[in-house]
């Protein structure tokens, strides 16, 4: 899709403003919030203030939502939302290389991903859904498939404008209307894909999209007005809304936290894995729910992939996330580099083998050198606990049902990654991981056409797909 990056001055072409305000009802207002400061990672500069919404914004936005169900929305024939879904899609692509740099200001992560994953992607799941929206009646989806209604959906900060898209796209395309709310430290994405949604000439309401704190989630999900809570985020905050919503009625999908095993048996081709764990845990910094952060090597190669994984990975450039040869950005906050390095902390004090790759790092702003922890046991934090940032933490197997079983160990279970050269040997342990995704021979690929989403404490429900379109029709 990209024929030139960004060049490394290209800051104006994100647009960026001094301030946003937020999108209610088809206009953009100021918030009754505390305005918020959206800070670039990289520098540790301002970047914009936003708008964030008030208790009476949310309600406002409910039931501007609401009317924009009952009078046009819900009503509208499936080809007629397709239209301007397609027109989304196309407007995603066409402002393609603004939201990249955008996202890499606001979020950190390296130009490359936002431009080759982030913007592609969420473009792709516009695509993918505007073609569902007409075909939803014979799809096999059940009789009469209708649309629950208003959706309330919450979105982290690890792919702003993707999550956004992913919540948006079949959310809308099977006929709901929707109230979003981005993450607090990563608005604006999410307000320029409003612009688009305006400029796509979506009926007001249709779409609002209201930035805020964790307390606008919790207004917004607490709502007696929404019909469907989409979520995704941290597993603590997933659990807190699972309560809040039970007994309600409100249908809910949970998309949360993961501690994937990405598995290396003997026979598999090396050097290929190499590059599967890289990018499996270095990838937007690890800030990745189905990161493969738990890394389970046969004991017979152990030694060699260890060796090979340190030479790989001292050559990952880390720095400046605006240069398009950086591999490794910027963490997105001060917090969360706090919270990686007090994990990392605890991995040397229960005695793991800790490596850093000695790439020199920026004077200025959250970055944290890619590590690597060997000898980990299973009973270790770094081991158990999502670190959600450019941390691997290293155990060894010695038979296919050992590695399975430290494999699901874990209370979590959206990804897992297999790494072999037996055919046979995929399909036995792909049958055998408890995990919503299981790659073979690859790693952290993504398709709007395939379902994703986890088992146990990663969540429920499915993204992506004819699966994820369930998550918004009632039979
Ligand atoms: P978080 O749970 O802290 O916040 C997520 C969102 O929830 C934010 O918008 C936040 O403002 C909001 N929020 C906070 N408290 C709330 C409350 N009480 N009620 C309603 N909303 C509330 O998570 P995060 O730190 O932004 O994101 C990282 C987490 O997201 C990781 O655990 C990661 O694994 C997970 N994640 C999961 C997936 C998936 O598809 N399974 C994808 C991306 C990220």
């Amino acid at each position: 899709m990209w024929e030139y990056a960004p060049a490394p001055e290209s800051r104006d072409i994100a647009n960026l403003k001094p301030s946003y305000r937020m999108f209610l009802d088809g206009e953009f207002v100021e918030g009754g919030g505390e305005p918020l400061k959206t800070v670039n990672p990289a520098t540790e500069e301002v970047l914009a203030e936003v708008s964030t919404a008030s208790k009476s914004d949310v309600d406002k936005a409910v039931k501007a939502a609401r009317r924009a169900y009952d009078r046009v929305w819900g009503r509208m024939p499936g080809a007629e939302r397709a239209k301007y879904i397609f027109r989304i899609a196309r407007m995603v692509a066409e402002r393609s290389r603004e939201l990249a740099v955008l996202e890499s200001l606001d979020n950190g992560k390296p130009i490359k991903e936002s431009r080759d994953v982030d913007v592609p992607t969420a473009s792709a799941h516009f695509f993918y859904h505007a073609g569902w929206a007409d075909k939803l009646d014979y799809a096999g989806l059940g009789p009469d498939p209708r649309p629950l209604g208003v959706a309330g959906q919450v979105i982290p900060w690890n792919f702003p404008l993707l999550m956004a898209a992913w919540k948006l796209a079949p959310a809308l395309a099977c006929g709901n209307t929707v109230v979003l709310k981005p993450a607090e430290t990563t608005p604006l994405t999410a307000l320029v894909l409003a612009d688009i949604i305006q400029q796509a000439d979506l009926p007001p309401g249709v779409v609002n999209i209201l930035p805020g704190a964790g307390d606008v989630g919790a207004e917004l999900v607490g709502h007696p007005d929404i019909d469907k809570v989409a979520f995704t985020g941290s597993t603590e905050v997933g659990k807190l809304i699972q309560c809040s919503v039970a007994g309600t009625g409100k249908k809910l999908t949970l998309e949360l936290g993961g501690k994937a095993a990405n598995v290396v048996f003997d026979d598999a081709p090396l050097d290929q894995a190499v590059e599967g764990i890289v990018n499996g845990i270095f990838f937007n910094q690890g800030h990745v729910c189905c990161a493969g952060s738990r890394l389970l090597v046969q004991e017979s190669v152990a030694d060699e992939l260890l060796d090979k994984l340190h030479t790989r990975i001292a050559t990952l450039r880390v720095g400046d996330p605006l240069d398009k040869n950086t591999d490794v950005g910027a963490i997105n906050s001060r917090e969360q580099l706090t919270k990686i390095a007090e994990l990392v902390s605890s991995g040397e004090a229960e005695g793991a083998e800790k490596w850093v790759s000695p790439c020199p790092l920026p004077d200025k702003g959250f970055f944290f050198a890619p590590t690597v922890f060997a000898g980990v046991s299973q009973a270790m934090r770094i081991a158990r606990e999502e670190i959600f940032g450019p941390v691997l933490s290293v155990l060894t197997f010695r038979t296919p049902d050992e590695a399975v079983a430290k494999a699901n160990n874990t209370p979590y279970g959206l990804s897992a990654g297999i790494w072999t050269d037996k055919g046979s040997r995929i399909l036995w342990m792909a049958d055998r991981l408890r995990a919503g995704v299981v790659w073979a021979n690859t790693f952290n690929r993504f398709d709007p056409t395939a379902p994703f989403g986890g088992y146990q404490e990663s969540g429920f429900g499915r993204e992506g797909g004819r699966q994820g379109l369930e998550a918004y029709l009632d039979v």
